[in-house]
C-alpha cells in the first residue's frame, strides 16, 4: 500500500509535516557544521605573497639587519698592486644533485665530471699560469673523490681549500638550526682530516643562509665568509647590526659561471667569449677602482675544454696588465682583515 497517495489525504499532510521537519533539521544540522574546523577537504586559505607590507619599520629593520654589510674594507694592495684577483671554484661535482635524493645518473655523471676531467684541466691549467686559487669543498664531494683534494693540494701554488656545506645542503630548505650545526661541524672536521689543516673560509652551499648560519660562521671562528654580495669590495659582516669581525669575499652572479652555464643554461649558451666579455669588463673596472676580483666556478661546469680555454685567455688577459695582485681567498681576508680596526 503506497504511503503518499494524493493531496488532502491524511497521511499525506503527516508525511509531507514530517519531510519539512527533516528539512529543518538538515539546515540546523549543516549551518553548526560549517562553524566548526574546515573539514579535510576544504582549501586552505593561500598564503599571503607580500608579507612584508604588514611589517612596522622596526621589524623590517630587524629583517633586513640580521645580516648585512658593515665597514667597507678597501686599502692599498701588497707590492703596490692595482687590484687583487681571486680565483674560485667551488667543487659540488655530484653532491647537490645527491642531496636531494635524485639518482638520476645522467645527471649525476654530469656533476662527477667535475671530479673526472673537469678539475685536473683547470690544475694543469693554473700551473701553467702559476695562478693560486681557492677551491671550496663539500666535505662528501671530498669523501666521494679524495682524489681531488690530492690533486688541489700537488702544486706548489698553495691552493686553498674552504668549506662549501656537507653534501651541498640548502640550508633555508634544511631548517633546523641543531642538524645544520651537526654538518657544519662535520664538514669543518672531515675536511681538517683529509688537509691536514682547519679550513678559514667558509661559502654557503648556493650561497644560501638560513636564520642561524651566520651565527654559527662566527662561533665557528672563520676568517672570511665568500656568500653574499652587498658591495663589490670586501667590507665586515654584521649580525643583527653588530660586528662579527668576519670579513666578507663578495660574490656576484654574474661574475659566476653557473648562469652562463649551469643547469638553467643547460648548455643554451653557445659560446664562452659571451661570458668572457662580462667577466673580462668587470675586471677593468675593478682594476681602474683599484678594487677586489672575485670569480666563483664550478669544476663540473668551467672545466670543459672550450671553457677552460676561455678563462685561460682571461688570465693571461690580466696577467698582461701591471698590479695584479692573483691571491686565495684566504690571503686577500688576511690583507684586509687588520682594516676593521681602523
Ligand atoms: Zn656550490
Amino acid at each position: 500500500m503506497p504511503l503518499i497517495t494524493r493531496p488532502g489525504n491524511k497521511k499525506f499532510r503527516y508525511t509531507a509535516r514530517m519531510m519539512r521537519l527533516a528539512a529543518t533539521l538538515l539546515v540546523i544540522f549543516s549551518v553548526t557544521a560549517c562553524n566548526q574546523a574546515p573539514t579535510a577537504q576544504a582549501p586552505a586559505p593561500p598564503p599571503n605573497p607580500l608579507p612584508g607590507t604588514k611589517l612596522s619599520v622596526d621589524e623590517l629593520k630587524a629583517q633586513m639587519f640580521h645580516v648585512s654589510a658593515g665597514k667597507r674594507l678597501k686599502g692599498a694592495w701588497p707590492n703596490g698592486a692595482r687590484v687583487a684577483v681571486g680565483l674560485s671554484f667551488d667543487v659540488d661535482n655530484a653532491t647537490a644533485t645527491l642531496s636531494t635524493g635524485n639518482l638520476d645518473y645522467e645527471i649525476l655523471s654530469r656533476g662527477e665530471y667535475g671530479a673526472i676531467d673537469g678539475l685536473p684541466r683547470i690544475l694543469r691549467m693554473l700551473d701553467r699560469q702559476s695562478v693560486p686559487a681557492s677551491f671550496f669543498i663539500p666535505a662528501a664531494s671530498a669523501v666521494l673523490h679524495p682524489d681531488v683534494v690530492k690533486h688541489i693540494q700537488a702544486g706548489k701554488l698553495g691552493h686553498e681549500i674552504g668549506v662549501h656545506g656537507w653534501i651541498h645542503e640548502r640550508l633555508p630548505l634544511l631548517n633546523d638550526e641543531k642538524e645544520e650545526q651537526r654538518l657544519l661541524n662535520l664538514s669543518i672536521e672531515t675536511l681538517q682530516k683529509m688537509t691536514g689543516k682547519r679550513p678559514v673560509g667558509y661559502r654557503a652551499p648556493s650561497w644560501k643562509f638560513s636564520t642561524w648560519t651566520m651565527g654559527q660562521v662566527k662561533a665557528a671562528g672563520f676568517l672570511y665568509d665568500s656568500s653574499l654580495m652587498a658591495s663589490d669590495d670586501a667590507y665586515e659582516l654584521l649580525l643583527d647590526g653588530k660586528p662579527t669581525g668576519i670579513v666578507e669575499l663578495p660574490i656576484e652572479r654574474i661574475l659566476d659561471d653557473s648562469p652562463y652555464f649551469g643547469g638553467n643554461a643547460d648548455g643554451s649558451n653557445p659560446t664562452p667569449s659571451a661570458a668572457y666579455e662580462v667577466f673580462q669588463a668587470e675586471f677593468d673596472v675593478a682594476y681602474e677602482e683599484g678594487g677586489l676580483y672575485l670569480l666563483t666556478m664550478h669544476p663540473h661546469m668551467m672545466g670543459h675544454r672550450s671553457r677552460v680555454a676561455m678563462l685561460e685567455r682571461l688570465v693571461q688577459y690580466m696577467k698582461r696588465k701591471p698590479g695584479v695582485w692573483f691571491a686565495t681567498h684566504e690571503q686577500i681576508a688576511n690583507h684586509v682583515k687588520p682594516l676593521i680596526g681602523n
